[in-house]
Formats: structure tokens, sequence, C-alpha cells
């Protein structure tokens, strides 16, 4: 069995990162997503399990103490951690996995897995990061100033990254990010593993 890619896809509160991984995830049946673990609270619309596993921070911090995360970060004064188990075990049985986590999130999983491939998406300009985390209209006022100081603070991460996605047209982000997922496949250590025996019939 030939392991599956790790992606991480990054990117500062408001750059579109959702929207734009659930149209990769619709188009793409070969990704799955990885469901994380945080003490946030749900949003309107979110559900528990498809958006992510809503626990108290009791319960999250006997996971973390019992090793159970392959990282963890504190964003916003929330912990979120990536579940360790899960992700091996897809690893292992050949699926490709998203992770869309933080920037601290995704050097944790560099020093584990040095093979992932990160992806960073930006928003087109500071203008346009405000006009969507107030447009959201689901965070105070605070919040939102919170958010852009850290989404400044995210940004000057972007080198640890692999690739870079500038979110202003939005089909065209998709086609970006739809772009690397099909790419990574196409390595030629991935092929000529995937199609070992069309290569055994021109060289047997
Ligand atoms: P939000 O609360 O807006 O859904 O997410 C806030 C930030 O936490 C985003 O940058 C998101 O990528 C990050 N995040 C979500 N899940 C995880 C996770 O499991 N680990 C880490 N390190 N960050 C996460």
């Amino acid at each position: 069995m030939i392991p599956g890619n790790l992606f991480i896809v990054a990117a500062p509160s408001g750059a579109g990162k959702t929207s734009l991984v659930r149209e990769l995830l619709a188009r793409d049946g070969r990704v799955r997503l990885s469901i994380s673990y945080t003490t946030r609270a749900a949003r309107p619309g979110e559900v528990d399990g498809r958006d992510y596993h809503f626990v108290s921070k009791e319960e999250f911090l006997a996971m973390l103490e019992a090793g159970e995360f392959l990282e963890s970060a504190e964003v916003y004064g929330n912990h979120y951690g990536t579940s360790q188990g899960w992700i091996r075990e897809a690893i292992a049985a050949g699926d490709d996995i998203l992770l869309e986590i933080d920037w601290q999130g995704a050097a944790q999983v560099r020093r584990l897995f040095p093979e992932a491939i990160g992806v960073f998406i930006v928003p087109p300009s500071l203008d346009a990061l405000r006009h969507r985390l107030t447009g959201r209209g689901q965070d105070s006022a605070e919040v939102i100033e919170r958010r852009m100081a850290a989404a400044r603070e995210d940004i000057s991460h972007v080198s640890e990254f692999d690739y870079v996605i500038i979110n202003d047209d939005f089909a065209e982000a998709v086609a970006d990010l739809c772009a690397i997922f099909r790419t990574r496949r196409l390595l030629i250590a991935r092929q000529l593993a995937r199609h070992a025996s069309l290569f055994h019939q021109f060289n047997p």
C-alpha cells in the first residue's frame, strides 16, 4: 500500500479557507478532511462531528494528557487539536488527508511528517480581510480586531509553507487548490507505485 499524502491548509481567519476547502472536497473525491477537536463554542450552522468535534476544556485537556493529539494549539483563547490515531490509520490506508489547521499546528505536524505539503491561503488585501470578518456578523468588534492582529502574525509565517494561494477570485483560487492536490499525485514515485502493472507491460 502506498501511503497517502498529508496536506496542510492554513490561513488567517476570514481568508475564505473553509469555503475553498469545501469546494475542493466536493470536486476531489480522493481527499478526506480531518475533523479537529476544539473547545470553541459552535457558530450558528456548525454541526458537531462535521465541522469540529466540540468538547469541553476538561475533555480536551484529558485527551492532550493522554497523547491523543498529533498537534494542538491555542488560537484566540480556544484550544484546537488533531486526532493522532485517525490520521496515521488513514495515511497508512493510502488516503489523502487534509488538515485545516493554523501555522503553529502546521509546524508541529511538519516535524513529525516532513513530507507533509503546506498550502497557505491569504486574502487579497487587509481591507478585504476586515470586510470579510465584519460581514460574517458572528463575532463582536473586539473579536474582529483581535483576529485582524492575529492575521498579520499568521501571514508572517507564510514562507514556512510550500504553496500560497491569493483568494481574490474564488473560482481561480479553487482551481489553484485543486491543481496542487492533482500535481502531488502525479509525482514520479507515486505514479510508478500506483501504475506498477502498466510500467511492467512495457518493461517486464
Ligand atoms: P475557527 O475558530 O475560525 O474555526 O478557527 C480558528 C483557527 O484555528 C483557524 O486558523 C483554524 O485553521 C485553526 N484550527 C482549526 N482546527 C485546528 C487544529 O486542529 N489544530 C490547529 N493547530 N489549528 C486549528
